[in-house]
Protein backbone atom coordinates (compact mmCIF):
# COMPACT_ATOMS: atom_id res chain seq x y z
CA UNK A 1 0.00 0.00 0.00
CA UNK A 2 1.08 3.71 -0.33
CA UNK A 3 1.38 6.00 2.33
CA UNK A 4 2.20 10.21 2.31
CA UNK A 5 4.94 11.69 4.14
CA UNK A 6 6.10 14.98 4.28
CA UNK A 7 9.54 16.36 4.23
CA UNK A 8 10.38 20.33 5.30
CA UNK A 9 7.45 22.37 4.94
CA UNK A 10 6.70 22.59 1.20
CA UNK A 11 6.98 18.98 0.48
CA UNK A 12 4.96 15.97 0.21
CA UNK A 13 5.20 12.84 -1.75
CA UNK A 14 3.37 9.30 -1.91
CA UNK A 15 5.42 5.82 -1.40
CA UNK A 16 6.41 3.77 -4.44
CA UNK A 17 4.12 0.20 -5.40
CA UNK A 18 6.42 -2.44 -7.16
CA UNK A 19 3.89 -4.66 -7.88
CA UNK A 20 2.00 -2.58 -9.78
CA UNK A 21 4.95 -0.43 -10.88
CA UNK A 22 4.15 2.91 -9.74
CA UNK A 23 6.38 5.60 -9.01
CA UNK A 24 6.73 8.41 -6.07
CA UNK A 25 4.64 11.36 -6.74
CA UNK A 26 5.87 14.79 -5.96
CA UNK A 27 4.46 17.29 -4.71
CA UNK A 28 6.14 21.14 -3.75
CA UNK A 29 3.93 23.76 -2.07
CA UNK A 30 4.72 27.91 -2.91
CA UNK A 31 3.00 30.02 -1.17
CA UNK A 32 1.99 31.22 -4.97
CA UNK A 33 1.61 27.72 -6.77
CA UNK A 34 1.97 24.24 -6.72
CA UNK A 35 3.99 21.78 -8.33
CA UNK A 36 3.63 18.11 -9.22
CA UNK A 37 6.66 16.01 -9.70
CA UNK A 38 5.35 13.15 -12.43
CA UNK A 39 2.10 11.73 -12.98
CA UNK A 40 1.80 8.33 -12.29
CA UNK A 41 1.21 5.10 -13.61
CA UNK A 42 -2.73 5.96 -13.98
CA UNK A 43 -5.18 7.97 -13.26
CA UNK A 44 -6.72 6.20 -10.13
CA UNK A 45 -2.42 6.43 -9.34
CA UNK A 46 -2.86 10.08 -9.62
CA UNK A 47 -6.40 10.40 -8.23
CA UNK A 48 -5.19 8.52 -4.79
CA UNK A 49 -2.53 11.24 -4.44
CA UNK A 50 -4.95 14.14 -4.88
CA UNK A 51 -7.26 12.79 -2.49
CA UNK A 52 -4.85 11.80 0.32
CA UNK A 53 -3.16 16.02 -0.16
CA UNK A 54 -6.58 17.39 -0.58
CA UNK A 55 -7.70 15.56 3.13
CA UNK A 56 -4.00 17.09 4.56
CA UNK A 57 -5.22 20.64 3.12
CA UNK A 58 -2.56 20.25 -0.09
CA UNK A 59 -3.42 22.60 -3.36
CA UNK A 60 -4.47 20.74 -6.60
CA UNK A 61 -1.58 21.10 -8.31
CA UNK A 62 -0.71 24.20 -11.17
CA UNK A 63 2.10 22.88 -12.81
CA UNK A 64 3.25 19.20 -13.11
CA UNK A 65 6.82 18.35 -14.02
CA UNK A 66 7.78 15.21 -15.86
CA UNK A 67 11.10 13.36 -14.90
CA UNK A 68 10.76 11.14 -18.52
CA UNK A 69 8.75 9.37 -20.81
CA UNK A 70 8.03 6.21 -19.55
CA UNK A 71 4.55 5.49 -19.00
CA UNK A 72 4.40 4.48 -15.40
CA UNK A 73 5.38 8.58 -15.04
CA UNK A 74 3.04 9.98 -17.90
CA UNK A 75 -0.24 7.46 -17.82
CA UNK A 76 -1.70 9.49 -14.73
CA UNK A 77 -2.01 12.95 -16.62
CA UNK A 78 -5.69 12.91 -17.86
CA UNK A 79 -6.41 12.97 -14.04
CA UNK A 80 -4.77 16.36 -14.03
CA UNK A 81 -7.11 18.42 -15.67
CA UNK A 82 -6.47 22.43 -16.39
CA UNK A 83 -2.38 21.41 -14.65
CA UNK A 84 -0.21 23.03 -16.95
CA UNK A 85 2.31 20.06 -18.68
CA UNK A 86 5.85 20.95 -18.45
CA UNK A 87 8.48 18.38 -19.69
CA UNK A 88 11.46 18.48 -21.73
CA UNK A 89 11.59 18.47 -25.82
CA UNK A 90 13.39 15.15 -25.75
CA UNK A 91 10.54 13.54 -23.27
CA UNK A 92 7.69 15.10 -25.48
CA UNK A 93 8.98 13.63 -28.91
CA UNK A 94 9.06 10.16 -26.96
CA UNK A 95 5.30 10.56 -25.50
CA UNK A 96 4.59 11.30 -29.05
CA UNK A 97 6.11 7.64 -30.25
CA UNK A 98 3.67 6.41 -27.80
CA UNK A 99 0.81 7.73 -28.77
CA UNK A 100 -0.55 5.29 -31.51
CA UNK A 101 -0.05 2.26 -29.49
CA UNK A 102 -2.47 -0.41 -29.00
CA UNK A 103 -2.69 -1.58 -24.90
CA UNK A 104 -4.32 -4.61 -24.84
CA UNK A 105 -3.31 -7.47 -23.78
CA UNK A 106 -2.52 -9.23 -27.50
CA UNK A 107 -0.62 -5.85 -28.46
CA UNK A 108 0.93 -5.55 -25.78
CA UNK A 109 2.47 -9.34 -25.65
CA UNK A 110 3.45 -8.85 -29.19
CA UNK A 111 5.36 -5.65 -28.28
CA UNK A 112 6.87 -8.46 -25.31
CA UNK A 113 7.64 -10.50 -28.07
CA UNK A 114 9.62 -8.18 -30.10
CA UNK A 115 11.80 -6.99 -27.62
CA UNK A 116 10.16 -3.30 -27.95
CA UNK A 117 8.33 -4.01 -23.98
CA UNK A 118 9.43 -5.33 -21.31
CA UNK A 119 7.62 -8.59 -19.83
CA UNK A 120 7.50 -6.72 -16.06
CA UNK A 121 5.92 -3.73 -17.44
CA UNK A 122 3.40 -5.38 -19.48
CA UNK A 123 2.81 -7.43 -15.93
CA UNK A 124 2.66 -4.35 -14.12
CA UNK A 125 0.57 -2.35 -16.71
CA UNK A 126 -2.34 -5.44 -16.68
CA UNK A 127 -2.22 -5.55 -12.63
CA UNK A 128 -3.08 -1.50 -12.88
CA UNK A 129 -5.95 -1.46 -15.12
CA UNK A 130 -7.28 -4.67 -15.25
CA UNK A 131 -9.44 -5.20 -18.08
CA UNK A 132 -10.50 -1.49 -18.55
CA UNK A 133 -7.59 0.07 -20.70
CA UNK A 134 -8.59 3.45 -21.69
CA UNK A 135 -4.93 4.89 -21.52
CA UNK A 136 -4.47 8.17 -23.31
CA UNK A 137 -1.05 9.83 -23.71
CA UNK A 138 -1.89 13.37 -23.07
CA UNK A 139 1.05 15.98 -24.61
CA UNK A 140 3.11 18.68 -22.63
CA UNK A 141 1.87 22.39 -22.88
CA UNK A 142 5.32 23.52 -21.96
CA UNK A 143 8.87 22.52 -23.11
CA UNK A 144 11.88 23.18 -21.98
CA UNK A 145 15.52 22.05 -23.32
CA UNK A 146 18.37 22.18 -20.55
CA UNK A 147 17.60 23.32 -17.83
CA UNK A 148 14.61 25.76 -15.97
CA UNK A 149 14.11 27.40 -12.77
CA UNK A 150 10.41 27.94 -11.48
CA UNK A 151 9.60 30.54 -8.21
CA UNK A 152 6.70 28.63 -6.89
CA UNK A 153 6.49 31.69 -3.91
CA UNK A 154 9.10 30.83 -1.36
CA UNK A 155 10.52 28.15 -2.86
CA UNK A 156 12.54 27.17 -5.79
CA UNK A 157 12.46 24.41 -8.11
CA UNK A 158 15.64 23.84 -10.66
CA UNK A 159 15.03 21.83 -13.03
CA UNK A 160 17.60 19.75 -14.96
CA UNK A 161 17.57 17.48 -18.23
CA UNK A 162 20.17 15.45 -16.96
CA UNK A 163 20.17 12.15 -19.12
CA UNK A 164 22.14 9.03 -17.74
CA UNK A 165 21.74 4.98 -18.97
CA UNK A 166 18.28 4.64 -17.94
CA UNK A 167 16.66 7.25 -20.19
CA UNK A 168 18.25 10.00 -22.39
CA UNK A 169 15.21 12.32 -21.52
CA UNK A 170 15.76 11.82 -17.85
CA UNK A 171 15.46 15.23 -15.81
CA UNK A 172 15.88 16.10 -11.86
CA UNK A 173 13.83 18.63 -9.56
CA UNK A 174 16.18 20.21 -7.10
CA UNK A 175 13.54 22.25 -4.23
CA UNK A 176 16.28 24.44 -3.34
CA UNK A 177 14.92 25.67 0.23
CA UNK A 178 14.18 22.04 1.34
CA UNK A 179 17.26 20.53 -0.11
CA UNK A 180 15.35 18.14 -1.76
CA UNK A 181 16.83 16.51 -5.15
CA UNK A 182 14.05 13.99 -7.20
CA UNK A 183 15.78 11.81 -9.20
CA UNK A 184 12.93 9.96 -11.13
CA UNK A 185 14.63 7.00 -12.41
CA UNK A 186 17.64 8.66 -13.55
CA UNK A 187 20.31 6.49 -11.75
CA UNK A 188 18.87 2.97 -12.60
CA UNK A 189 20.27 1.01 -15.82
CA UNK A 190 18.63 0.87 -19.21
CA UNK A 191 15.48 -1.57 -18.79
CA UNK A 192 14.59 -1.14 -22.64
CA UNK A 193 17.32 -2.85 -23.94
CA UNK A 194 17.95 -6.63 -24.84
CA UNK A 195 20.08 -6.86 -21.75
CA UNK A 196 19.65 -4.33 -18.68
CA UNK A 197 22.94 -2.10 -18.46
CA UNK A 198 24.56 1.03 -17.82
CA UNK A 199 27.13 2.48 -20.17
CA UNK A 200 30.20 3.92 -18.40
CA UNK A 201 30.33 7.70 -19.80
CA UNK A 202 26.75 8.09 -19.71
CA UNK A 203 26.52 7.17 -16.01
CA UNK A 204 30.08 9.02 -14.97
CA UNK A 205 28.35 12.19 -16.92
CA UNK A 206 25.37 11.63 -15.09
CA UNK A 207 27.53 11.33 -11.53
CA UNK A 208 28.72 14.67 -11.61
CA UNK A 209 25.85 16.51 -12.90
CA UNK A 210 23.83 15.00 -9.65
CA UNK A 211 26.69 15.59 -7.44
CA UNK A 212 26.70 19.15 -8.20
CA UNK A 213 23.43 19.74 -6.34
CA UNK A 214 23.94 20.74 -2.28
CA UNK A 215 21.01 18.36 -1.75
CA UNK A 216 20.77 16.64 2.20
CA UNK A 217 17.38 13.95 0.74
CA UNK A 218 17.27 12.18 -2.55
CA UNK A 219 13.94 10.63 -3.56
CA UNK A 220 14.14 7.61 -6.27
CA UNK A 221 11.16 7.12 -7.46
CA UNK A 222 11.69 3.29 -7.48
CA UNK A 223 13.31 3.00 -4.54
CA UNK A 224 12.25 5.79 -2.04
CA UNK A 225 14.22 8.25 0.06
CA UNK A 226 17.87 8.52 0.23
CA UNK A 227 19.54 10.43 2.87
CA UNK A 228 22.69 11.58 1.82
CA UNK A 229 25.05 9.41 3.52
CA UNK A 230 22.92 6.44 1.34
CA UNK A 231 23.03 8.28 -1.71
CA UNK A 232 26.64 8.80 -1.32
CA UNK A 233 27.27 5.13 -0.85
CA UNK A 234 25.32 4.05 -4.16
CA UNK A 235 27.04 6.84 -6.25
CA UNK A 236 30.59 5.76 -4.64
CA UNK A 237 29.72 2.35 -5.98
CA UNK A 238 28.10 3.00 -9.45
CA UNK A 239 31.53 5.15 -9.90
CA UNK A 240 34.04 2.10 -8.86
CA UNK A 241 32.44 -0.25 -10.76
CA UNK A 242 31.88 2.08 -13.70
CA UNK A 243 35.73 2.65 -13.41
CA UNK A 244 36.72 -1.10 -12.88
CA UNK A 245 34.76 -1.65 -15.78
CA UNK A 246 36.76 0.73 -17.92
CA UNK A 247 40.40 -0.64 -16.49
CA UNK A 248 39.36 -4.32 -17.03
CA UNK A 249 37.59 -4.29 -20.28
CA UNK A 250 34.30 -5.57 -19.10
CA UNK A 251 35.82 -8.75 -17.88
CA UNK A 252 33.30 -9.78 -15.48
CA UNK A 253 35.57 -12.00 -13.01
CA UNK A 254 38.57 -9.47 -13.11
CA UNK A 255 35.84 -6.64 -12.15
CA UNK A 256 34.01 -8.33 -9.52
CA UNK A 257 38.12 -9.71 -7.68
CA UNK A 258 39.36 -6.68 -7.85
CA UNK A 259 35.97 -4.85 -6.53
CA UNK A 260 36.12 -7.22 -3.28
CA UNK A 261 39.79 -6.60 -2.93
CA UNK A 262 38.84 -3.11 -3.01
CA UNK A 263 35.90 -3.23 -0.53
CA UNK A 264 37.84 -5.95 1.56
CA UNK A 265 34.18 -8.14 1.86
CA UNK A 266 32.14 -10.07 -0.28
CA UNK A 267 30.51 -8.76 -2.99
CA UNK A 268 26.77 -7.84 -2.41
CA UNK A 269 23.72 -9.39 -4.36
CA UNK A 270 22.87 -5.76 -5.66
CA UNK A 271 26.32 -4.88 -6.36
CA UNK A 272 26.87 -7.91 -8.84
CA UNK A 273 23.59 -6.96 -10.50
CA UNK A 274 25.32 -3.99 -10.93
CA UNK A 275 28.19 -5.28 -12.11
CA UNK A 276 26.36 -7.40 -14.66
CA UNK A 277 24.79 -4.48 -15.67
CA UNK A 278 28.12 -2.61 -16.27
CA UNK A 279 28.81 -5.55 -18.65
CA UNK A 280 26.18 -5.65 -20.71
CA UNK A 281 26.96 -1.96 -21.47
CA UNK A 282 30.86 -3.04 -22.30
ZN1 LIG B 1 11.77 4.89 -16.17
Amino acid sequence: MHSIKQIGKRFWYSTPISDTDRPVLGMVVGSGKALMIDAGNSESHANYFFKELQERGVPHPDIVILTHSHWDHIFGLPALGETLIVSSRETKEEMVKLQPLSWSDEAIDERVHKGIEIEFCAAAIKKEYLDERNISIVLPDVLFEERLEMNLGDVTCIIEKVGGSHASDSVVVYVKEEKILFLGDAIYCRMYAEKWHYKIDETLQLLDKLEAFDAETYILSHTGVLSKEEFQQETSMLRTIAHLTERYNGEKEKIVKKYKEQLQREVSEGEMDTIEQFVNGY
